[in-house]
Formats: C-alpha cells, sequence, structure tokens
C-alpha cells in the first residue's frame, strides 16, 4: 500500500492537470471521460454510491487514484470544473450536456452531504434527483384507509386484517423460484413483443436475506444482470410479476440493456457505462421499472395471467383472487404517504418508533414490514421519491403519447434508451 501511494498521488496531480476549463480542444467526450473517473473516485468515498459500472478499467484505475489522492472537497472542486466546461459544448449535444450537467449537480449535493451538510428532505430531493416533492399531509390518506376498510372487513384493527388477509397469498418457498422464474420470463416476453433487446442480454437469478429492499438488480454490463429477491419476509404472489417487471423486463435489466447498446457502444458515451445511485437517472430508473408493470402487464391482464398460471404453480387457490387484486389497487393510493412518513421522519420531527406506527397505519404494513420500509428509508433517505413520484411522473409522460399501446410503448422505449431527464418528463 505505501508503496503505491506516491505514484497514485503524481497520477492524481496530471490527471487535475487534464482540466481545462473552456479549452479550445475540449469536447463532451473528454468531459464524460473526466466525469467517470469523478464518479468512480465519489464511488470509493461511499460504499453503494456506484450501483453499476461496466465501462474501461483504466477509468476506474483513475478514479482510484484521485481518491486516494484527494478527499470531498477536493471532489466537490472538480465537480464544479466539469460543470464548468459543459457550458461552452452545450450547443454541440444538448440532452447530453444536460444530462451530464445534472448528474453532476446531483454528485455535488451528495458531496456536501457526505461532509455533514444536513439538508432539509424535499431540498435533498431536489439535489438528488431533480424534482421537489410536494407532499400531501397524512390526513389526505384517511379516505383511502376507508376504502380498503370495506374491502378487508372484519373486528380486528385495520393494519391486520389486510395483513391477514394477503399473508394467505404467500408463495411457500419451494414453489418461489419457479414462480418468479415464469413471472421474469413472462414480463421478457411482454416487453420483447414491443422492444428489441440484444439478443445475447441474460439474467441470473438469486434469493438472499438480509437487506432492506424486497429485490435488486445488479447490471453487470455486457448486457448481463443479477436479479437478487430479498426472502427475509413471506413474499405473496403478486410480487412476482411486480419484482419481473421492475428489475427485469421492462425495467432495471432492459433499462440498462439499452443505455449499453445505444449509448455506450451505440454513441461512445461512455458516461452511461457508470451509475451513480443517488442521481435523476434513479428517478427515470425507478418510476420507468415501476410503470413498466402497468404497461407490461395492465391490471385485468396481468390477474387473468396470474390466475391462470403462477396462482397454479404457486399451489394457491384462485377463489378470492380478485379481490385480492382490488385490495392492491387501493393500497397504491397510500404510496404517497410513504414519502411525507420518510419527509417527517428524516426532518426530525418524528422519532424512529412513530414512523414504524405511521409506516403500519398509512401503509397497511405488519410491524416487520413497517421496520423494513423505515430501515430502507433511514438507508437510502429522500430516495424513496423515486418509486411513487418517478412512477405517477413516468405514467403521466408516457400516457400522453396516446390511448394506443404501440404508441405508449414507443414512447417508453425512447425514455429507456435515452439520456432522459426528470425534466424530459411531460405533465398529464
Ligand atoms: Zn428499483
Amino acid at each position: 500500500m505505501q508503496r503505491r501511494a506516491l505514484p497514485l498521488i503524481l497520477l492524481a496531480l496530471l490527471l487535475a492537470a487534464c482540466v481545462n476549463v473552456g479549452a479550445p480542444n475540449d469536447s463532451l467526450d473528454a468531459v464524460a471521460r473526466d466525469y467517470v473517473r469523478t464518479q468512480l473516485a465519489i464511488g470509493v468515498k461511499e460504499d453503494g454510491y456506484i450501483d453499476a459500472y461496466y465501462g474501461p478499467a483504466d477509468l476506474q484505475a483513475d478514479g482510484k487514484a484521485i481518491a486516494a489522492a484527494e478527499g470531498l472537497p477536493q471532489l466537490a472542486a472538480r465537480v464544479s470544473q466539469l460543470r464548468a466546461r459543459i457550458g461552452p459544448l452545450h450547443q454541440s449535444e444538448p440532452r447530453r450536456a444536460a444530462f451530464l450537467d445534472a448528474q453532476l449537480n446531483a454528485a455535488a449535493t451528495r458531496l456536501q452531504m457526505l461532509q455533514g451538510e444536513k439538508l432539509p428532505f424535499a431540498e435533498e430531493a431536489q439535489g438528488l434527483f431533480g424534482v421537489r416533492p410536494q407532499l400531501k399531509p397524512l390526513s389526505a390518506y384517511d379516505p383511502v384507509l376507508a376504502r380498503i376498510d370495506a374491502l378487508v372487513p372484519g373486528e380486528d384493527a385495520l393494519p391486520d386484517r389486510v395483513e391477514a388477509f394477503q399473508n394467505r397469498f404467500t408463495v411457500g418457498r419451494k414453489e418461489l423460484e419457479d414462480v418468479f422464474r415464469n413471472a421474469i420470463a413472462a414480463c421478457r416476453t411482454a416487453t420483447l413483443r414491443h422492444i428489441t433487446l440484444p439478443p445475447t442480454e441474460r439474467f441470473n437469478l438469486a434469493f438472499v436475506h438480509d437487506k432492506s429492499w424486497s429485490g435488486y438488480n445488479y447490471y453487470l454490463g455486457d448486457y448481463q444482470s443479477r436479479i437478487e429477491i430479498n426472502t427475509d419476509l413471506p413474499i405473496r404472489i403478486n410480487r412476482a410479476i411486480d419484482l419481473g417487471c421492475h428489475e427485469g423486463y421492462p425495467g432495471h435489466h432492459a433499462l440498462n440493456v439499452l443505455l449499453e447498446e445505444r449509448l455506450v457502444r451505440g454513441r461512445g458515451w461512455v458516461e452511461f457505462s457508470v451509475y451513480p445511485l443517488y442521481s435523476p437517472q434513479s428517478l427515470i430508473a425507478e418510476g420507468s421499472a415501476n410503470f413498466g408493470i402497468d404497461l407490461a402487464f395492465p391490471p385485468a391482464r396481468k390477474l387473468r395471467y396470474e390466475m391462470a398460471v403462477l396462482y397454479p404453480l404457486a399451489k394457491l387457490p384462485t377463489q378470492d383472487a380478485e379481490r385480492y387484486d382490488q385490495l392492491l389497487l387501493a393500497l397504491r393510493d397510500l404510496q404517497g404517504a410513504r414519502m411525507t412518513i420518510a419527509q417527517m421522519f428524516l426532518d426530525g420531527q418524528i422519532g424512529e418508533e412513530e414512523a414504524v406506527r405511521l409506516t403500519q397505519k398509512y401503509q397497511l404494513f405488519s410491524e416487520a414490514r413497517a421496520r423494513q420500509s423505515v430501515n430502507f428509508t433511514k438507508q437510502y433517505r429522500s430516495y424513496v421519491i423515486n418509486y411513487g413520484l418517478g412512477r405517477d411522473m413516468v405514467a403521466a409522460d408516457v400516457e400522453s403519447a396516446g390511448a394506443a399501446e404501440e404508441a405508449r410503448w414507443r414512447r417508453m422505449e425512447q425514455l429507456l434508451s435515452e439520456p432522459t431527464l426528470p425534466s424530459d418528463l411531460k405533465a398529464r
């Protein structure tokens, strides 16, 4: 380690000297390579900051060298310099430049946070993901609770009733793999009907535990992903299509495959080979992954497929499948409450136990699920906006393409394969 320190510092100085704002021979390609180096250097400072990287190994080595020689303030200065270089280059490729600039704005925000700055929830969300969430008070969700109360009648407290009803749809451990493989294959078929993916794209499926999320896609590059499903809590049958579309097709795996094929390989835009988690790219990724479920499996089609294929595979009776489906649709209307609770908790207005209690009440979760949800908020903070708000924003945009299914898929394909920012999405 000691022996390598000096050459690393020299390399970092050399790299710093290459940062030449406004130089006549500067280009977005050069900025993009420095962008990748800088993002990878921040990734050395924070575990989990880089969600995926499959670009050139020399940029990764450069990133490590920079991180070894520089602290967070120097990295923040690098980010500012990169943004200054983009300004004069904007005209050449406006969307590419705007994307790089927005991603760098997020990196600047994250570096502020890593240096101990505490931002209010909405400001943090705006800085990292490019959207300021409009939060409703929790009382706005009381009418939804009343609707759900009527769907699942009984004497016990509503969260307990909803939990008990849903537990009847738990897939046994033995059946889980078969159910998920079939569901992901169905999501893939539905997506390939409208979007062409490279023939070598593949994913591996693994069941894991001790995580704060329910599923995760690790994109490995070369059109390959590893999809992990968390088995800490019982998995219900509806999650198969949800996770299959969200993590797989047309969600994270398909998005990453398209970015690699069309931007990284097709146009030589190396910046798309790195995916920093705390960036506007995540709002597009989570929003398109969540809306992708509805696009590939509109509710009626989803229920038909589940009843015909997945229920028999899971050895579950179908008699209450329709009522379960209605409950799931109603529960979706509570999604916004998750952001409100996260804001109250992260801004210090309520403590952890109150956050768990409110999550039980307004997400209708068991205590164990509520704790998993609050743990996620503790780990990923304002990232929670990307799911509900991201979904609604992508849905509004794709639905504005028209009622025809094909028109909606065409728009979805654009969002997934172009340098899309939250500000590119059309409001309904
Ligand atoms: Zn996701």
